[in-house]
């Protein structure tokens, strides 16, 4: 069944298949949110305001406070089991990709913005990640707009 845990099962799975030198320097949850046409997923970061940083700030700030959080939250049209496993895999993969570029996470922010010249599908690429992407982006572009919820 995908619930929560089911969620958490495979973030981890993700990270250390193929985010394994990405250091987990705060606590990362994820959960299932809203069902949502519009948008996958999202992360955010909570926690003491003194989290948040403007770009550039390289290396990570001495003010970082480590009781912040990070928040994947994911679709809930994700627990229809008609869905492949590899569209919601690259979704997380998607959010750890902003993690590790240090967009709502403490890691040092890497570009100016979360979405810039690819730079998510790039490393989607990079980290071996291909395959799932290609399923994905073709499942998403037949089924999701004929999904039933
Ligand atoms: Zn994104």
């Amino acid at each position: 069944m995908r619930d929560n845990k089911w969620l958490e099962d495979r973030l981890y799975e993700i990270w250390k298949k193929h985010f394994q030198d990405i250091e987990k320097i705060n606590r990362v949850y994820i959960r299932f949110g809203r069902a949502n046409r519009n948008q996958l997923g999202s992360i955010v970061a909570k926690g003491p305001k003194r989290l948040f940083r403007k770009p550039g700030r390289f290396p990570k700030p001495s003010w970082w406070l480590p009781e912040s959080f990070s928040i994947i939250t994911m679709n809930s049209l994700f627990k229809n089991p008609q869905i492949p496993n590899e569209v919601i895999d690259i979704t997380i993969a998607h959010e750890l990709v902003h993690y590790a570029h240090g967009f709502s996470s403490p890691h040092p922010q890497l570009y100016r913005y979360p979405h810039s010249g690819s730079i998510v599908t790039k490393e989607l690429i990079k980290r071996g990640l291909k395959d799932q992407l290609n399923v994905h982006k073709k499942w998403l572009k037949t089924n999701w707009k004929n999904l039933h919820c």
